[in-house]
């Protein structure tokens, strides 16, 4: 199974719980910009103090403050395998990872897109109740998604790198599917 990856696809398509259940059943190192981002705004750092008022818009913080996080966590990945959520989330992003992943010797294996659409996105992120998950900073979450983060299913596409997965279903039922997709296209 395919184990350098990333995870693509809108607020609320289950990134994050997908995420968790894989690298919780295969060993890899799940690394999330968005809990490393609520992390920092927990602790109150200077960091996190810079980051919350974005996030709480639904805005994209800025890639200068994303990039020195990743870059901090690249270090550490070990050889397990890895699993980028939430970053890159646009092409700006993606063009600084690569010479990054080159440079540790662990290239990117396969961009995973889980795709779902807008009815159902609004219904999950609603029940989820975070602090950046009223109805217009939703909808504000899923037009930035729109307009930065999508360009990345054709740029990722064009490298060949892209499985699309369907988001729909049973938590359990994804899962299985995104494995199938990753044992399968080697
Ligand atoms: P997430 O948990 O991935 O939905 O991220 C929550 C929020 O953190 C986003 O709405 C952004 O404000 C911020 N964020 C997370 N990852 C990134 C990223 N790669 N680039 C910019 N902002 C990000």
């Amino acid at each position: 199974m395919k184990k350098r990856l990333l995870f693509l696809g809108p607020p609320g398509a289950g990134k994050g719980t997908q995420a968790a259940r894989l690298c919780g059943q295969h060993g890899m190192k799940h690394l999330s910009t968005g809990d490393l981002l609520r992390s920092e705004v927990a602790a109150g750092s200077d960091l996190g103090k810079e980051a919350e008022a974005v996030m709480n818009r639904g805005e994209l913080v800025s890639d200068a403050l994303v990039l020195a996080i990743v870059k901090g966590q690249l270090g550490n990945l070990g050889e397990g395998g890895w699993l980028l959520d939430g970053f890159p989330r646009n092409v700006a992003q993606a063009e600084a990872l690569a010479p990054l992943l080159a440079d540790i010797g662990q290239p990117l294996e396969a961009v995973v897109l889980l795709a779902l659409d807008d009815a159902v996105l609004m219904e999950r992120m609603l029940a989820r109740g975070r602090d950046d998950d009223n109805e217009d900073v939703i909808r504000h979450r899923l037009e930035v998604y729109r307009e930065k983060t999508a360009p990345l299913i054709e740029y990722y596409s064009q490298q060949g790198l892209l499985i699309s997965v369907e988001a729909q279903g049973s938590v359990e039922a994804i899962t299985t599917r995104i494995e199938q997709a990753l044992t399968e296209s080697c």
